[in-house]
């Protein structure tokens, strides 16, 4: 079976290369160019299809792939926002993605993210490089005793909420299932409950219609003046436009951002010669209160074999069409 690898960077042929040796019926041919429709047809003669968080799996890209013969659409994420689930149903084509590699790769970054705004980390390693020990502009707050709010308790949130409880934080939670796991010490609230009573915001819902802009002006209002924001998830789960409005009224003491709306495009890129086309990115960029990371969270040696592994057997899964959980389509 052939599967081709959109938008292969060095470190997914490192991962894919030593896993791909327990499975030889899967031959991987990798390339550079994203997946999108002017670069579907580059998949005939393919029996599937491997794809990341910035590719365009819409309508017209699957419905090429399908016209080029692609039987498997492989998303080597969690995510899967980016594909029109309904079209490739309709198409026949097998979608599959890795919703479970390592979750405490991405929730120990969030945390990441919380202490390095909460404590300005990145300015203090640029002040003392430039020889200035002095502390103006550095002081945080301690997490201990503060009340840390996970917005979906899935796996990543989960893992969030056990490092949170580490931290000596009480944990409280909004989701439309409850985590039995975390009954022993996670209370469940309301949404609304959730931002008036945190300290430490971080979200890890899916992207979905109904949690597009979840994180709004009206809702950032609603927060505690203080509040720490952090968004591992997806990009648009807050309305970055009003995100910036809450962080000129001073809502926040920090915010940490792994994924933000206009990622797609840079995420990945050495864009440092270039001149940025984007104001809203930049803007946020200008606060001394604002750290992004561009969308690392699954970037460790654990996640990247685990993500590996389990691609290759939705591969082979879907080839003997195998349910295994992992099916979007
Ligand atoms: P998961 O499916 O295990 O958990 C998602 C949780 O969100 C579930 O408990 C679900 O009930 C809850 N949810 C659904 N709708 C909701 C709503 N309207 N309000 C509140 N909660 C809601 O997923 P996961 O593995 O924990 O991943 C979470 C998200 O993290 C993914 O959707 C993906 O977007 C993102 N992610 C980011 C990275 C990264 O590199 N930054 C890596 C992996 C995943």
């Amino acid at each position: 079976m052939k599967l081709l690898f959109y938008a292969a960077k060095i470190y997914d042929k490192k991962s894919f290369g030593p896993v791909s040796e327990n499975y030889p019926d899967i031959e991987i041919d990798y390339i550079d160019h994203e997946l999108e429709p002017v670069t579907a047809p580059l998949a005939k003669g393919y029996d599937g299809i491997c794809a990341f968080v910035s590719a365009n799996v819409g309508a017209e890209t699957l419905q090429i792939l399908h016209d080029e013969g692609v039987k498997y659409v492989l998303m080597r994420c969690a995510g899967f926002n980016n594909v029109d689930v309904e079209k490739a149903k309709e198409l026949g084509i097998i979608v599959k993605r890795v919703p479970g590699y390592s979750p405490e790769s991405v929730a120990e970054l969030a945390m990441g993210l919380a202490l390095a705004v909460n404590r300005r980390l990145y300015k203090a390693y640029n002040k003392v490089r430039e020889n200035d020990y002095t502390l103006k502009g550095l002081r945080g707050v301690n997490f201990f005793e503060k009340t840390a709010g996970i917005v979906g308790t899935g796996k990543i949130g989960a893992a969030m909420a056990r490092i949170c409880r580490g931290f000596g934080m009480k944990v409280i939670a909004y989701d439309v299932y409850e985590n039995p796991d975390l009954k022993e010490f996670v209370e469940y609230v309301s949404l609304d409950e959730l931002l008036s009573r945190s300290d430490l915001i971080s979200l890890h819902c899916p992207l979905l219609d109904s949690t597009y802009h979840m994180i709004n002006i009206e809702n950032i209002k609603k927060m505690k003046d203080g509040v720490i924001l952090v968004n591992t998830s997806r990009g648009a789960l807050v309305d970055t436009d009003e995100l910036i409005e809450g962080i000129r009224l001073n809502k926040f003491l920090g915010v940490g951002l792994d994924v933000y709306e206009e990622e797609t495009g840079y995420v990945y890129e050495d864009k440092s010669d270039e001149i940025m086309q984007s104001s809203v990115t930049a803007r946020l960029l200008s606060f001394p209160n604002v750290m992004i990371t561009s969308h690392q969270g699954f970037y460790t040696l654990e996640a990247l074999e685990s993500i590996a592994e389990t691609t290759l057997t939705n591969m082979m899964d879907a080839a003997n069409g195998v349910k295994n959980g992992n099916d979007i389509a």
